[in-house]
């Protein structure tokens, strides 16, 4: 099959794609709805050439000859409406095209009965007509040009045939009327061929948007999964796992804001492991990481799904607790010491265990409150704890005046 048209290597010389696999990808999302426009236009030009059959009639009025054409031109535009009564079954896509080019052959033989019957030796003919629907099947057939093509030629020879026989004899007038039907097609062609390439270009055109388009959102995609990465790399500790020092605050201050406008009270119980200097000193500062992170594990299994555990930093951790007050607070942190107390941390052959000492707070209800100063007076808290031989829990404000000038 030729592929070079006017140097144009993408189609053939038909306007279809040289490359197969991209015209039967074309086809399979275009030709439905060429399919379906084709068919309308064709019912729309039935319907216009049955209409133009009542201003042609005589004004001598009815006649056989008028009767038997208004019959004739009323079977060719029934014709014309069958591709559209096909166009929701499965043959649609199959038959469109022959029955529209059977259409403009059958306007074709209409025309030339019509010139042979209604002519009057001594009057003009008037190919005009005819010539413009020939024009017109090549924009009403887009789909496959052999079929356009045999419709548009067929008609011309049956009309110029009946024309030879009946009413042109002089071979002068023949050339021309061949001339002008020959014009007519190989315009008719060019303009399908055209109509068919710029069809192609567009559907590359939305083809290439689809796949920029897609790739833009599988970029956007990832750039999201990347930045959701980095969000949470940004509030987690890389060593434990559970949240750091701004995750609580973030969280602190939530929690903070919530308690101030709902009264829902909460806890901070701030950790701070004892001698822990001493365990980096006697098992490495490897055992030191895998103390810190049995500690995690171990007061992580004591809290409830809503409170939160987060490293401070260094071998200091703090823990949020909703809707918690100081005295809950102290019971669990209590409970907590002694199980991280009774918890054997093992680093091969050598076991250890830890103690850790606590300071536990609440926010101020009914008046301003900071994070700050809620870390505060836990660390304070934690600082008693220290200073009263460690493996404690202490809890702060420790007096009424501690709680009346609390900061
Ligand atoms: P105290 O009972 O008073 O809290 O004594 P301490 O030894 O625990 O306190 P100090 O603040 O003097 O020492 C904390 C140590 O924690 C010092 C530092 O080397 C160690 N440390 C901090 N971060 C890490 C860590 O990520 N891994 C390990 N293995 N050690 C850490
Ligand atoms: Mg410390
Ligand atoms: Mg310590």
């Amino acid at each position: 099959m030729g592929v070079v048209f006017m140097g144009d290597t993408l189609f053939t010389w038909y306007g279809a794609f040289a490359e197969s696999q991209m015209e039967r990808k074309y086809r399979c999302s275009c030709w439905p709805e060429m399919v379906g426009g084709g068919a309308r236009t064709c019912a729309l030009a039935a319907f216009g050439f049955l209409l133009a059959g009542f201003f042609l009639l005589p004004e001598e009025g009815m006649t056989p000859l008028v009767n038997f054409l208004v019959f004739f031109r009323a079977m060719v535009a029934v014709t014309g409406l069958l591709p559209l009564i096909l166009l929701e079954t499965p043959y649609s896509l199959r038959f469109t095209p022959c029955l529209v080019a059977a259409f403009v052959i059958c306007i074709g033989a209409y025309e030339a009965v019509a010139a042979v019957l209604t002519y009057t030796p001594g009057l003009e003919y008037s190919p005009p007509y005819t010539l413009l629907i020939v024009l017109l099947c090549y924009f009403l057939a887009p789909l496959t040009l052999k079929y356009t093509m045999a419709a548009g030629l067929i008609a011309s020879m049956i009309y110029i045939s009946a024309l030879r026989v009946c009413v042109v004899h002089e071979w002068s007038d023949l050339f021309q009327l061949i001339f002008f039907f020959a014009i007519v097609n190989v315009l008719g062609t060019s303009i399908f061929i055209h109509m068919g390439k710029w069809r192609r270009r567009h559907f590359m055109d939305m083809a290439e948007i689809c796949q920029l388009n897609e790739k833009l959102q599988q970029e956007v995609m990832h750039k999201e999964e990347v930045n959701r990465h980095l969000e949470h790399l940004s509030i987690t500790d890389s060593l434990t796992g559970v949240g750091n020092r701004r995750k609580f605050l973030d969280m602190a201050d939530l929690e903070r804001r919530r308690a101030h406008r709902y009264g829902t009270p909460f806890s901070v119980v701030m950790i701070d492991i004892d001698h822990f200097k001493e365990v980096n000193d006697r098992y490495g500062h490897e055992g030191g990481d895998v103390a810190l992170c049995e500690l995690t594990r171990v007061v992580e299994a004591q809290l409830r799904g809503s409170d939160l555990l987060t490293r401070l930093g260094g071998e200091e951790f703090a823990i949020l607790l909703p809707q918690t007050q100081k005295a809950e607070a102290w019971l669990l942190a209590e409970r907590i010491r002694q199980v991280v107390a009774a918890h054997v941390v093992s680093i091969g052959v050598v076991h250890f265990s830890i103690t850790i000492s606590m300071g536990v707070t609440d926010v101020r209800m009914g008046r301003s409150d900071s994070v700050k100063g809620l870390l505060n007076r836990a660390d304070r808290a934690l600082y008693k704890a220290k200073a009263r031989g460690r493996n404690r829990t202490e809890m702060y404000p420790f007096t009424q005046s501690d709680e009346e000038s609390m900061v």
